[in-house]
């Protein structure tokens, strides 16, 4: 997918920020990606949502329902669900394994595809994978609004599709250009939601 959706839309809601950043996982980067303020925007999660669809539609047939994990799928899921019309169910944390939202379940069988907004390591989908895989679900398909992971397919042979390629450098403190040129550690800036 190229054209359709690009670094520009996130940048321009400040899902996308540059500057100096000490990410959630403590590494540095002169770049800071979350798709959350672009998902604040329903029209704007319909599209993306819609987009990926049928990106979804084209690599897999007969998808049956959309799997998310908990939180950061959870809008874009529910929107790739409904441009698809099947159902959409999340996953959620209990004592530290990755489950089912407590009162779903999937049939064995079924084809399920699992969304995210932001691929960065893939952890979180291969554990749904595993939720899923264990409860005789089959997984046909996997898509992101955003591939960080560096790599094309983080989860082959699934197949996966992303709405953006993003593969933005991070570094330890010591190895970190920012930090040797004194520039400033900032956290990522908030910025209100404006009616469009
Ligand atoms: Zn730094």
């Amino acid at each position: 997918m190229t054209g359709a959706f690009s670094l520009d839309e996130l940048t321009a809601c400040a899902s996308h920020q540059r500057g100096h950043f000490l990410l959630s996982s403590g590494l540095h980067s002169g770049d800071y990606l979350q798709c959350a303020l672009y998902l604040a925007e329903p029209r704007r999660a319909a599209r993306a949502g819609g987009l990926l669809a049928g990106e979804l539609a084209d690599a897999a047939t007969g998808i049956d329902l959309v799997v998310s994990p908990a939180m950061g799928g959870i809008i874009i899921g529910h929107e790739t669900a409904r441009a698809l019309g099947v159902p959409f169910l999340f996953t959620e944390r209990a004592d530290g394994a990755m489950v089912l939202r407590r009162g779903f379940a999937v049939a064995p069988g079924q084809r399920v595809a699992i969304v995210e907004d932001v691929v960065t390591t893939g952890r979180s989908t291969r554990e749904v994978i595993e939720v899923l895989d264990a409860a005789g679900a089959e997984v046909v398909a996997l898509g992101s609004m955003v591939n960080r992971s560096g790599v094309d397919n983080p989860f082959a042979p699934h197949p996966f599709r992303a709405l953006l390629e993003a593969s933005f450098p991070t570094w330890s403190a010591e190895a970190c250009p920012l930090c040797r040129d004194g520039v400033p550690v900032a956290k990522p800036g908030s910025r209100p939601i404006a009616r469009p």
